[in-house]
């Protein structure tokens, strides 16, 4: 009995390696994604502004070309004015000069906003552009940890499964079939509770001093009754 307990307590050190690797790589994998899926919403934020910031250049240009036009034929319209002879003329000639004065007046208050917009978006893709270089750094960083932990804990993690394997070999079956489901039915995996101050340390249910100098001389298969924990008493498993 003293081997099988032996074993068991062997069984319970690796599990608590698996789920301690399994917790560790638990939480990078969720970071990971997280920055991933925040550089694909910060680029595509990007875009969209820098194609805003096009647009408005384009349209802003496209306005002080109409106002130089407009400009110039206002002059020419003013010049014409001089050398008309009928009100027909004239009359056609100042409706001119009021359409392009508008044309003018327009564009400007119009160009005045567009630069207003262009100098806002011109600030926004710039801390856009910062923000997007820090996050990609930090993805840099915890993808690197990730792929490092995924391939450092694959190797421990094939090395931990072979020994489980080997140690369930030597167990009795009754004994892992028992060790087995109480560590998957707990939270904390323990199959297998040391005594600790005569009480279980899964549960911290006291142990009945008959059960305990049981324990001690490792002759039998001890059970917590609260929790169903196996029981070992450490100071005993390590004399001789
Ligand atoms: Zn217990």
């Amino acid at each position: 009995m003293r081997t099988q307990l032996e074993l068991l307590v062997q069984l319970q050190d690796i599990d608590n390696q698996l789920l301690e690797l399994k917790q560790e790589r638990g939480n990078l994998p969720e970071t990971v994604e997280r920055l991933r899926a925040e550089i694909e919403e910060t680029t595509q934020l990007l875009d969209t502004r820098s194609e805003e910031l096009l647009n408005a250049g384009k349209e802003r240009r496209r306005i002080e070309n109409d106002v130089e036009l407009a400009k110039v034929s206002l002059k020419k319209y003013q010049d014409q004015l001089f050398k008309v002879s009928t009100n027909r003329e004239y009359d056609a000639i100042t409706s001119e000069i009021e359409s392009a004065k508008s044309i003018v007046t327009d564009g400007e208050t119009r160009i005045i906003e567009l630069l207003g917009q262009e100098e806002e978006l011109t600030e926004t893709i710039s801390s856009l552009e910062a923000h997007l270089e820090k996050i990609k750094a930090d993805f840099d960083v915890q993808d690197a940890e990730l792929q490092e932990k995924i391939a450092e804990t694959s190797d421990l993690e094939a090395t931990l499964g072979k020994n489980r394997v080997k140690i369930i070999e030597q167990l009795a079956k009754p004994i892992y079939a028992h060790y087995e489901r109480i560590h998957m039915a707990k939270e904390d995996g323990m199959g297998v509770a040391n005594v600790f101050n005569n009480a279980c340390g899964g549960c911290f249910a006291a142990i009945p001093p008959q059960k305990l100098l049981e324990i001690s001389t490792l002759a039998d298969f001890i059970l917590c009754e609260t929790c169903g924990r196996i029981l070992v008493d450490p100071d005993s498993l390590k004399v001789d």
